[in-house]
């Protein structure tokens, strides 16, 4: 992985030929933001390398890619920007090491959150309990008290959007821009049309360059599906808190009520999106892409994959001797995901949000403009 000062040097030249050149206007929205400026600060390569979404369209459309001379790599250059920005803003700062070896510092998060339930668990749960000796209504308690379980996912889950909320802000401060309150308001609307329904993955309607020249709609699709995939989640653990405290149903719930069903849909459609973009990943072509970059998508994508495994594992086995293992390593692995995410590709997700909201300021601002000179001309 090259130094911040290669990347940001590399950069500079990059974004300069390309403010000069302007072919690629209308690919997205990094080209247009370009326009007029020669010299970019960190702030401004930062915002810009959020804004990208690595499609490649630039890649294949570029006269100046490798083997000309220029050598112009944009998708890789506002990669390897983009990794040192969440290394730049993350909060605590210990965690920008994170960054730069993902797959360890998931493992050592997932590593410490499973030893620390095993050893909270322990006083709790005898062995005879850890290995599913009670089973039927209530044995997940008999493994894990109820205060127990919701303590160790609150904290974990807390810290993570507590670290996340900050770091988001250090970026929001880094690349905000003043804006006008017509401007602000209008850019809020946009920039959230633009977030949730992914604008940008479909490439202006003809999708990604994955793998080769060829257009596909194929991230866009695998990411929406994993992206409901936890909305069903979030539902499940909904319906499980109303049924336990307003119904007065304990757990383990009927394989046909509605927090399964909701848990179920959600696991596998959480497997099928992150296995498909894993897939995606596996198979893309790597010279427009950073290997820190795949690296740190690849372990994001791993790690949902378990935590997801082990949740429908559960579910199967849940009857047998073996749930009270099971148990403690989906909330061990739970945990972990938590704990693992201020340093990982999550903080893709609201970084690139608060980069979609300048960019949509800035949009609004460059056609109001361009509207009053069209009035004073005509
Ligand atoms: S990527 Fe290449 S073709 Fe596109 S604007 Fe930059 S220099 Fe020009
Ligand atoms: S890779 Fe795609 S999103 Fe990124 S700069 Fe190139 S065209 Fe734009």
């Amino acid at each position: 992985m090259p130094s911040p000062e290669l990347t940001r040097e590399e950069a500079g030249r990059v974004l300069r030929l390309c403010a000069a050149c302007m072919y690629c206007d209308g690919l997205c929205p990094v080209f247009p933001a370009l326009s007029g400026k020669h010299e970019h600060s960190l702030a401004d390569m930062s915002y810009l390398a959020n804004v990208c979404h690595n499609c490649r369209a630039c890649w294949h459309a570029c006269q100046y890619a490798p083997p000309h001379p220029f050598a112009v790599n944009v998708s890789a250059t506002l990669a390897a920007l983009r990794q040192d920005s969440y290394a730049d803003h993350v909060w605590p700062r210990a965690l920008d090491r994170g960054f730069r070896h993902p797959a360890l510092a998931a493992g050592i998060f997932v590593a410490v959150a499973l030893a620390v339930v095993l050893i909270v668990l322990a006083p709790h749960s005898s062995w005879v309990a850890l290995h599913g000796a009670r089973l039927g209504p209530g044995s997940f308690y008999a493994v894990a008290p109820l205060g127990l379980m919701i303590g160790l996912a609150g904290a974990s889950a807390g810290w993570a959007v507590l670290s996340l909320a900050i770091s988001t802000l250090r970026f929001w401060r880094a690349i905000s821009l003043e804006m006008e309150p017509r401007v602000r308001l209008g850019a809020l609307w946009l920039a959230a049309a633009e977030i949730v329904t992914l604008r940008y993955l479909d490439g202006g309607g003809v999708g990604c360059n994955d793998s080769g020249p060829q257009f596909s709609q194929r991230r866009r699709i695998f990411h929406q599906i994993m992206v409901a995939g936890f909305v069903l989640l979030f539902a499940a653990t909904l319906a499980a808190a109303f049924f336990q405290h307003v119904l007065g149903v304990m757990p383990p719930f009927a394989r046909t009520s509605l927090p399964v069903a909701f848990g179920v849909a959600g696991g596998l459609a959480v497997l099928a999106g992150a296995g498909g973009l894993l897939a995606i990943q596996a198979s893309s072509d790597r010279e427009p892409s950073q290997r820190g970059e795949t690296l740190l998508n690849l372990t994001f994508l791993g790690l949902i994959k378990l935590t997801a495994l082990s949740g429908l594992a559960l579910l199967v086995w849940r009857d047998t001797a073996a749930m009270g293992l099971l148990l403690a390593l989906h909330l061990g692995l739970v945990m972990g995901f938590f704990v693992a995410l201020p340093a990982s590709k999550a903080l893709h997700a609201p970084f690139r949000a608060a980069a979609i909201l300048r960019s949509a300021a800035e949009r609004l601002s460059r056609g109001r403009r361009q509207a009053r000179n069209d009035a004073t001309f005509e």
